[in-house]
């Protein structure tokens, strides 16, 4: 799928949109979901412009893949959920997705200790 960067976490991405930022490093940002579905829901969002889980696994190797991986890890311990959350990403159209820059919810019963 063509990546937009009109979509609202490219613009967040751009700084052009404002974020309730959790964690930030080289390779992702981590900000609260405007729309909380638990006391924590932070999404995690690659610094790459893609727009799918599917185009991310196609296009990079598996050192890539993983790493994000390993950061949705690193920001769920460093808000403190790292005992138990759900991860949930949501992968095209038909997968319920609907913001078109990659994003892993993280979900937890427990508030964030950031
Ligand atoms: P998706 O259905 O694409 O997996 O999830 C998109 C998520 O982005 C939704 O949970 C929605 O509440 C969240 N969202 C949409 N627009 C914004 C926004 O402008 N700021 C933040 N922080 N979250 C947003």
């Amino acid at each position: 799928m063509k990546y937009r960067n009109t979509n609202i976490f490219s613009q967040i991405l751009l700084k052009k949109t404002p974020c309730d930022k959790v964690f930030e490093d080289r390779v992702v940002l981590a900000f609260k979901d405007i729309k909380p579905k638990a006391n924590t829901h932070v999404l995690v969002i690659p610094k790459m412009p893609v727009a799918t889980f599917s185009d991310f696994c196609e296009e990079n190797t598996a050192i890539t893949v993983g790493l994000f991986f390993k950061k949705v890890h690193e920001v769920a311990r460093f808000i403190g959920v790292d005992d138990g959350f759900q991860m949930i990403v949501n992968n095209g159209e038909k997968g319920q997705q609907e913001v078109f820059h990659l994003h892993a919810h993280i979900l937890s019963d427990k508030k964030p200790k950031v």
